[in-house]
């Protein structure tokens, strides 16, 4: 599914070949795919509008439009969003084609079906936006942040970096790099991490997110970009379906197993479920 770097990269794509377009008309061909307003008047307030910037928040792709309203999509794990020409127009799985001036077409193929769209009007979309937390690129995103956010709690680390109240933009990809650079188990109670802990959580999070950008996203499977291009991200996973193989840092087994409903990927050497001082934290109950 499309992360903070996956919809970085076609956001940018947006910018340099679709912002500056006139919609003609929009033709919805699977109506489950509009959450918000009926199909009919979606695709009504798509006729004859300029799409005039493309932003990201969070994973939710954000098209504007001279209208004042915003297109929002949020990809889902086969969401393609492609543009043809260039691109071969695909024929399968489509769900919303925008006719754009001079003959182009703005396609959302996915096959999973999961993908969703929702045109907002202002206020609606700042409500819809607003439980939201930082981003992390942001200002108010720090370790100090995220020690304050949930350094309490006595739940997961990973389903907490999964939540998008509490940093937004992470999914199950790139959390499972994070874990591992950070050295955390994805088990690991946040209430028993050392300052020196979110500290490495926080630059691990940057620099994974940092490196998806850099290389244009991660292609496990369905994703592409604007351009139907793969991204290269995959290439440089530690563990994320790595599972039987090496750990690069220390040559142990990465296993996978589910942690808070979602498979999960890391090394048992590396990534250790006890506390920095050596504390085995499921004892404690
Ligand atoms: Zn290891």
């Amino acid at each position: 599914m499309p992360e903070l770097p996956e919809v970085e990269t076609i956001k940018e794509d947006l910018r340099e070949h679709v912002v500056g377009s006139q919609i003609a008309r929009a033709e919805v061909l699977e109506p489950g795919l509009v959450e918000q307003p009926a199909p009919e008047e979606f695709a009504r307030r798509l006729e004859n509008v300029e799409i005039t910037g493309a932003r990201r928040r969070a994973k939710h792709l954000i098209v504007e439009l001279d209208s004042g309203d915003a297109l929002v999509y949020q990809l889902k794990i086969g969401g393609q969003l492609l543009l043809v020409p260039p691109v071969e127009a695909p024929e399968v799985a489509l769900m919303l084609v925008l006719h754009l001036d001079g003959d182009r077409r703005l396609f959302l193929r996915d096959e999973t079906r999961f993908t969703r769209a929702r045109l907002l009007s202002p206020e609606e979309l700042e409500e819809r936006l607003a439980p939201l937390g930082p981003e992390p690129f942001g200002d108010g995103f720090s370790a100090r942040y995220l020690k304050e956010a949930i350094g309490s709690r006595r739940a997961q680390i990973k389903p907490l970096l999964l939540d998008q109240k509490v940093v937004s933009g992470i999914g199950n990809i790139y959390v499972d790099e994070i874990l591992y650079d950070a050295r955390l188990h994805p088990r690991r109670k946040a209430n028993t991490l050392s300052g020196t802990e979110w500290e490495a959580l926080y630059d691990a999070v940057k620099k994974n997110l940092a490196a998806g950008i850099e290389h244009r996203g991660t292609t496990v499977r369905l994703y592409r970009d604007l351009l139907d291009r793969p991204g290269s991200h995959q290439d440089y996973l530690r563990v994320f379906e790595k599972h039987g193989q090496p750990c690069p840092a220390c040559g142990g087994e990465v296993v996978r197993e589910q942690v808070g409903g979602r498979p999960t990927h890391y090394c048992p050497a590396c990534q250790r479920e006890v506390a920095g001082n050596g504390y085995d934290m499921r004892l404690e109950f």
